[in-house]
């Protein structure tokens, strides 16, 4: 087999997606905007450093990086609550060091697997951006850093240029993708909390989150020492991006809200200033793609807010799941592409919906008292019904169940555990015996 197979973005999609095709024996061309990170350094973009969980870890295994990457990770047991006055307390994702999530640096992650594309005989153009498609010649127009175009024949087009596409733009010109971009009303700030000396300034091996009810500050470590801090803010009202302004408005924001921290962030004033507002929402398609001649996979078809961590771990399994459809049926182009709206849509849809609450419950309910208590008893069902009452966010983030069968379960659950807290303030106030029951009636055994 020596299909051709033409991907447009070498992000973190496009460049697993290109190493899996090349090492099922596909032709694979990629086209990326930027310069050759490995050469020039990364030039950013979103989000430093990215939570990894088992959907993305299960894609690198497969490209043979697991090993290269593990290093450059470090663990995150679960989120470190910060409240106003100072104190913390760590709240676990899972039952112990085998389930937790990971953080690593986006720029790193990226260079391992441009390596693995290419040692996987794939060929990477860099400095070449997608301008559009002539489609009647299936010709993709490129252009340079000099702005000199170039042009390239492809019957086969992958989209993973990310939430802003240039591909889906050629795509729409042809069809009526039945586009919907939902903005969140919210944006983000990227702040520093440098190592002190190599060291950190706080716990390495957790996910710090300062919730304040309708916005938040959340920071995630980096191998080397420091940790990346994003505060998501509101873009109206008070406070809001808007509102906050200034290099004083910012600092009196900190001192009022996150005082333990501005104590760790030295540039808070010169970062706030500096650093792009970013923007957050969702992208909804009807359609991922253009018969058999072009198809979207990542941000580039469904992008969606960070709040659960998940969105290059959802990509990452769209590049699993097509490189196996490709690799069982690659003639027929346009029944796979089918097939693969039709398995990912409906994924990509409860993801999006999960990180929209997800965003609620990490601002919000985690300081709330009768969350906590929620909380608690998911656990103590788990334990009672290993398999049966299995915690959402363990479904998302620690396995590999379809997204839709963990937002279904979820809702489920989350009625079962409304349903026995609603009054009670302790664990022991709750019939654990009508637990049993409502369990047992509503939640089939769920096979991992
Ligand atoms: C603040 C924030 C935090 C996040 N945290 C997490 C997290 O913790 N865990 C997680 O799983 N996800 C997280 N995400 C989501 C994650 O960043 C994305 O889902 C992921 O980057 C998508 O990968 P992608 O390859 O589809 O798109 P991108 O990463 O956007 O890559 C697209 C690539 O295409 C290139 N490109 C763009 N246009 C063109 C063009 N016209 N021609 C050629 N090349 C082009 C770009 O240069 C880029 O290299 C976060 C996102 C944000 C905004």
């Amino acid at each position: 087999m020596n299909k051709q197979i033409t991907i447009v973005g070498a992000g973190l999609v496009g460049a697993l997606l290109g190493t899996l095709l090349a090492q099922r024996g596909f032709a694979v061309t990629l086209f990326e905007r930027r310069p050759d990170p490995r050469t020039t350094g990364f030039l950013g973009g979103r989000s430093i450093n990215l939570a990894l969980a088992e959907r993305g870890w299960h894609g690198l295994r497969l490209a043979g990086l697991a090993e290269t990457l593990q290093p450059l990770a470090v663990m995150m047991r679960g989120r470190m609550v910060h409240a106003r006055d100072g104190s913390t307390n760590l709240q676990r994702y899972g039952r112990d060091d085998s389930e937790v999530i990971w953080s690593i640096n986006r720029g790193s992650l990226n260079m391992a697997l441009l390596d693995a594309a290419e040692a996987a005989g794939a060929k990477i153009h860099f400095g070449q951006r997608l301008t559009n498609v002539d489609w009647d010649s299936a010709t993709l127009q490129l252009a340079d850093e000099a702005g000199a175009a170039h042009m390239h024949q492809a019957t086969t087009m992958i989209g993973a240029d990310g939430a802003g596409s240039a591909l889906r733009s050629a795509m729409a010109q042809t069809i009526d993708l039945l586009e919907r971009f939902d903005p969140l009303d919210h944006g983000y700030k990227e702040l520093e909390i440098p190592s002190r000396d190599g060291s950190f300034a706080m716990e390495p091996n957790a996910l710090h989150i300062w919730p304040r009810g309708n916005y938040m500050c959340i920071a995630l470590p980096n191998a080397e020492g420091s940790f990346t801090v994003t505060l998501f803010l509101p873009n109206r009202g008070d406070p809001s991006f808007d509102s906050v302004n200034s290099a004083a408005a910012a600092h009196a924001l900190f001192t009022r809200d996150f005082a333990d921290a501005l104590a760790l962030i030295p540039d808070l004033e010169h970062d706030f200033m500096h650093n792009p507002t970013g923007i957050l929402g969702t992208l909804y398609l009807q359609h991922w793609h253009l018969d058999g001649r072009a198809l979207l996979v990542g941000d580039a078809a469904h992008a969606i807010v960070p709040f659960h961590g998940q969105g290059m771990n959802c990509g990452f399994e769209d590049a699993v799941e097509l490189a196996g459809l490709l690799e069982a049926d690659g003639d027929d182009m346009g029944a796979v592409f089918a097939e693969f709206e039709k398995r990912r849509k409906p994924n990509a849809n409860a993801i999006a919906a999960m990180a929209l609450e997800n965003y609620v419950e990490m601002r919000d309910s985690v300081a709330d008292a009768h969350f906590l208590l929620m909380r608690t008893l998911e656990r103590e069902l788990a334990q009672r019904h290993p398999g049966r009452f299995v915690p959402r966010y363990w479904m998302v983030t620690f396995s590999r169940v379809p997204y839709t069968l963990a937002f279904e379960r979820g809702e489920i659950q989350t009625a079962i555990l409304r349903d026995l807290t609603a009054g009670k303030t302790e664990l022991a106030e709750i019939d654990l015996a009508q637990a049993d029951r409502l369990i047992e009636q509503r939640l089939p055994l769920l096979h991992v």
